[in-house]
């Protein structure tokens, strides 16, 4: 069965409020079986809301709104959809009461224009909305159930849970979507895209989406089917398959954080790490202390901008700096060194580079990136040309270094 979603309200169509409902609401409508197809963000205009409406009849079993159910005058959906199906409009005695009610609980006297929300379509549902004064509204008609919802958020998930879900569950969809989720790094969107699609022409009936970012790369498997053993053998073959072609460049496929990896893999070696970063100004240490329990494994680091500080915090020594410049390799290599040995860590990583946008020379570009890795029998580093902004360059560059780190375990050299 198809769903759509209509997020109504002007607000949404400006560039200071983002419509994040539909996403909660596709995560719901699609664990009892409904698939979106289309999903329309519009203002609370009633032609405008007209036209989606009327699309949206014509395309998809069940509508769900949010939104447009306040009480002042811009707030048009009850009655939009009232005309289009042309039913009537009455007010709901104990809706009114229990608004009056809310009112009254807070201190305040009910404003007129509160009424409005009490106003019902004729043969809909009232579902209760305890956060909120708008009721929700589950419609059966023609053939396609409506379902209309306030457009706060707390006051949407609120309804969803308690009021649509039990009758969404009614419906006895039997389809469902099963899902994988890969998570890889080290390598460009259009390198995953040619080793994985290969492999699509044998699995017709999965959807595989793409999702790139600094953090890495997600693969998404999805198949809608009815059997349910059925689609999980397949999906479990396919990510075997996946798996093969991905190689090292796999970090997880259970849906792992690459920095839950390597917590993982610095646990079960009992190993410890220390950093010194320069370009990346923390944000190593800050993704390596992002999970509870990252004591067991993370020392400390150091932010050492100045070459002052690489030199009397990690004992990189100023010569070094002096005849390599504070972005080499040899400059990386003495940080990670130098941090391991000052730390005691088992594991010490350097990180320098130029995060730009200035600062860059044509031997020395914005992006470049060397990270160097020291255990017990030494140091070595890598260079990385990054592309991006300064942010993107940052980002990356603790993406690479924590990549570092797992395959430093999992892949010796
Ligand atoms: P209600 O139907 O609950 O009365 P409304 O449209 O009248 O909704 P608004 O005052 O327009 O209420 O919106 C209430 C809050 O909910 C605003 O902060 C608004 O930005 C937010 N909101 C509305 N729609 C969405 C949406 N689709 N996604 C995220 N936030 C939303
Ligand atoms: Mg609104």
């Amino acid at each position: 069965m198809r769903a759509e979603i209509i997020a109504i309200g002007s607000e949404l169509l400006t560039p200071f409020r983002l419509d994040t409902n539909s996403l909660f609401l596709t995560s719901e409508l699609n664990k009892f079986g409904l698939r979106v197809t289309h999903k329309s963000v519009v203002g609370d205009t009633p032609e405008e809301m007209r036209s989606s409406f009327g699309q949206a009849l014509e395309r998809a079993d069940v509508v769900v709104t949010s939104g447009g159910l306040g009480p002042t005058d811009d707030d048009r959906t009850r009655e939009t959809v009232a005309q289009m199906l042309g039913r009537k409009l009455y007010r709901d005695e104990g809706v009114f009461q229990k608004i009056q009610e809310r009112f009254r609980r807070f201190g305040r006297a009910m404003p007129e224009i509160n009424a409005r929300q009490a106003m019902v379509i004729e043969g809909a549902t009232i579902l209760p909305n305890p956060k909120g004064t708008a009721p929700g509204l589950w419609i059966e008609a023609r053939g396609h159930v409506l379902i209309l919802l306030p457009g706060v958020p707390q006051e949407l998930r609120g309804i969803f849970e308690n009021e649509v879900q039990p009758r969404l569950a009614r419906l006895g969809i039997k389809q469902r979507l099963y899902t994988r989720e890969l998570r890889i790094t080290g390598i460009f969107e259009s390198d995953v895209e040619e080793r994985v699609s290969p492999l699509y022409p044998q699995y017709p009936d999965v959807e595989v989406t793409i999702l790139a970012a600094p953090t890495g790369i997600q693969l998404h498997p999805r198949l809608w089917s009815e059997d349910a053993a059925k689609a999980e053998a397949q999906l479990d073959e396919l990510v075997k398959r996946m798996s093969l072609v991905l190689g090292e460049y796999l970090v997880s496929t259970r849906s792992e954080s690459l920095e839950e990896v390597v917590a993982r893999v610095l646990t079960e070696r009992r190993a410890t790490i220390a950093v010194a970063e320069s370009c990346t100004g923390g944000l190593l240490a800050e993704r390596l202390t992002s999970l509870p329990g990252s004591s067991a494994y993370f020392v400390g680091g150091v932010v050492c901008y100045s070459n002052e500080l690489k030199t009397s915090l990690v004992g990189v020594p100023a010569e070094l700096i002096e005849a390599k410049g504070a972005v080499s390799p040899e400059v990386a290599l003495a940080l990670a060194e130098g941090i391991r040995r000052r730390t005691g860590a088992s594991l010490g990583v350097g990180v320098t580079g130029i995060a730009g946008p200035t600062g860059g020379t044509p031997e020395k570009p914005v992006g470049l990136v060397h990270i160097g890795i020291a255990d017990e029998r030494g140091p070595r580093a890598s260079e990385f040309r990054l592309p991006g902004d300064r942010e993107r360059i940052r980002q990356f560059s603790t993406q690479r270094a924590l990549d570092m780190v797992r395959r430093y375990f999992l892949f010796p050299a």
